[in-house]
């Protein structure tokens, strides 16, 4: 049985991942472990930037996937780029199997307004979506609540569910059982 897998990047708040391994589950129709090992992103990080490059953390994390991982889904906190953008929330290999999600820009703390959980929570499980659907070959969706639909500010994110929409859904996977369509 192939797993979703979840791969703790430095540290993370407690009870992170094992909030979002069972909102994956239940969006991918997989089952989502939590791996027990963690990646040190230090090697990725770039003083001129003071910022971690995502595409370094990507390939790294490409030696964590086993012959029972369906997709592996790095997930961390510190703040993520790539060279042409001044940040990246995620940034996941289309066609898979490797993805990776950032909640540095996720928390309201970040825009200097009071933390809030809950909706910090709701954006990683967003993302995290997000970058799984790239690893299925979806491309950005024009249905702007659509997981897929593109968001380069927290606002944009804030309009999304984090489901997929039914087309994207459909188009995902071969086995459109295994996704869950969210009709709406
Ligand atoms: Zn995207
Ligand atoms: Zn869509």
């Amino acid at each position: 049985m192939k797993l979703l897998q979840l791969l703790p990047i430095g540290d993370l708040p407690a009870g992170l991942l094992t909030g979002l391994a069972p909102a994956m589950a239940n969006t991918f129709r997989i089952p989502c472990e939590v791996l027990s090992c963690s990646l040190d992103p230090a090697f990725a990080f770039h003083v001129e930037r003071q910022q971690y490059h995502s595409s370094e953390i990507i390939r790294r994390i490409q030696d964590h996937v086993r012959p029972d991982t369906w997709r592996l889904l790095g997930v961390t906190m510190v703040d993520l780029y790539i060279p042409i953008l001044t940040f990246v929330f995620g940034e996941a290999q289309i066609g898979g199997p490797c993805a990776v999600v950032s909640g540095h820009r996720l928390r309201q703390e970040f825009y200097g307004l009071p933390g809030d959980q809950d909706l910090f929570a709701t954006r990683l499980q967003k993302e995290a979506v997000h970058e799984l659907g790239h690893t299925l070959e979806l491309t950005h969706c024009d249905d702007y609540s659509c997981a897929m639909a593109p968001s380069h500010a927290v606002e944009w994110i804030d309009l999304k569910e984090s489901a997929l929409c039914r087309s994207c859904a459909e188009q995902a996977l071969g086995a459109p059982e295994s996704l869950v369509y969210p009709f709406r």
